[in-house]
């Protein structure tokens, strides 16, 4: 059994560990916030992009049928301008522009129509977008909102664990207390067992001198300390 010390150590790292893994965890709450947070962004941004381009094809379509309907105008107008024609070569020039000008408003509406085929394809793309984000957004408000609420109960636990810290090191002797905050800044375990002749923080073979410091059969109050990592030993055997 370790000595009551120890012992005072070994209670303050154990409530340290809790306080630093109840940290790591509330610090980790707004990183989830902002990965449901993009989820929802990028849904959203996908019925953006499905909305403007509709827009876009709406827009061609809108084009093409202006430029069909000044087409036809021409051609109405050379059609007429056709039949006040008496020589041949005339007609037949006249003619030649005529089937010109259907030539391009066939081409034309052939585009309309890839266009109106693609309306169709944007239009479900758009709905498809829509709905799941519709499908979602339940859900991702709901774990927004768990998120928030586990931060809370973190952040109250986390003061709870802090108190309790306080509260540990009270019985620790100051010496030992701060060997042991210089260790626990490098990171916890600061206080470990010795198994097996060997330190419990970095595995390698402690000296017979630290085993007996551990042992409490060195100098009265003396502190054992690893001779690898310097992190403080107890014996556990
Ligand atoms: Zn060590």
């Amino acid at each position: 059994m370790p000595g009551a010390a120890i012992e005072a150590l070994l209670i303050l790292q154990n409530r340290d560990t809790r306080r630093v893994d109840l940290e790591a965890q509330l610090r980790a709450v707004p990183t989830d916030i902002a990965l449901v947070e993009r989820d929802i962004g990028e849904e959203k941004g996908a019925i953006e992009a499905a909305r403007t381009g509709l827009r876009e094809l709406e827009s061609r379509k809108k084009l093409l049928e202006t430029e069909i309907g000044s087409a036809e105008q021409t051609l109405a107008k050379y059609r007429t301008q056709q039949l006040s024609l008496r020589k041949n070569d005339e007609y037949q020039a006249m003619g030649h522009e005529i089937e010109t000008v259907q030539g391009q408003i066939g081409e034309m509406e052939g585009r309309e129509l890839e266009i109106m085929f693609s309306i169709d394809l944007a239009k479900k793309k758009f709905a498809a977008a829509e709905a799941v984000l519709k499908q979602n957004i339940s859900g991702h408000e709901a774990r927004i909102r768990m998120l928030r609420e586990r931060g809370e109960n973190l952040a109250a636990e986390l003061k709870a664990a802090q108190a309790e810290v306080a509260a540990a090191r009270g019985p620790a002797a100051d010496g030992w207390l701060r060997a042991y905050d210089r260790m626990a800044a490098r990171g916890l375990p600061a206080v470990v067992p010795i198994r097996g002749s060997k330190c419990g923080g970095c595995h390698l073979k402690v000296s017979s001198e630290a085993e007996s410091a551990a042992r409490g059969k060195g100098s009265p109050g003396e502190l054992a300390r690893c001779d690898q990592c310097a992190r403080i030993l107890y014996w556990d055997n």
